[in-house]
């Protein structure tokens, strides 16, 4: 037994009924999505996309982090991203502390963190008009490439596309 049986069985039943699409790794529809870790994001069902369309970057909070900007550049050059829309979401985790929150809650047991930057969220607008700066203003990507953001609520499962 192990902690990840659960997840070999359910893969062993997916295998039987998966049939190969014949898809590359291009996103066919030539788009790249960041978003957050939160477990109730689904970036593909509620963009109404399936697997081979787009790139799904996530990590906490939906931040432009430079993996995000080196995994863009990725995308774009080699992977056939067009588009990149960011975004975060409702009830975010990482606006609801801050860095120096999370140092101390890992000092309480024992690790200091420190070093690390988590990149939390005090101000979700000013987070989002300040990622989607980074993007549009990175050297290595084409200027004028489309950049959106938009705020998923994970309530309603509306997107609210932000006005900048
Ligand atoms: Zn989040």
């Amino acid at each position: 037994m192990s902690a990840f049986d659960d997840l070999y069985d359910a893969n062993t039943r997916f295998a039987e009924k998966f049939g190969d699409s014949g898809l590359t790794g291009r996103a066919g529809r030539g788009l790249a999505v960041v978003t957050c870790m939160d477990s109730r994001i689904d970036p593909l069902g509620l963009l109404g996309l399936k697997p081979g369309d787009a790139k799904i970057l996530r990590n906490a909070g939906a931040r432009v982090t430079d993996d995000v900007l080196r995994t863009l550049v990725l995308a774009v050059y080699l992977l056939g991203v067009e588009r990149v829309l960011v975004m975060p979401h409702t009830d975010c985790g990482m606006s609801k502390v801050t860095d120096p929150d999370v140092h101390a809650l890992t000092q309480e047991r024992g690790v200091d963190t420190r070093s690390l930057e988590f990149h939390t969220v005090p101000d979700q607008s000013e987070a989002l008009r300040h990622d989607l700066t980074r993007i549009r203003t990175s050297p290595f990507l084409p200027e004028g490439m489309p950049i959106a953001g938009a705020i998923y609520d994970v309530r309603t499962g509306r997107l609210t596309p932000a006005a900048f």
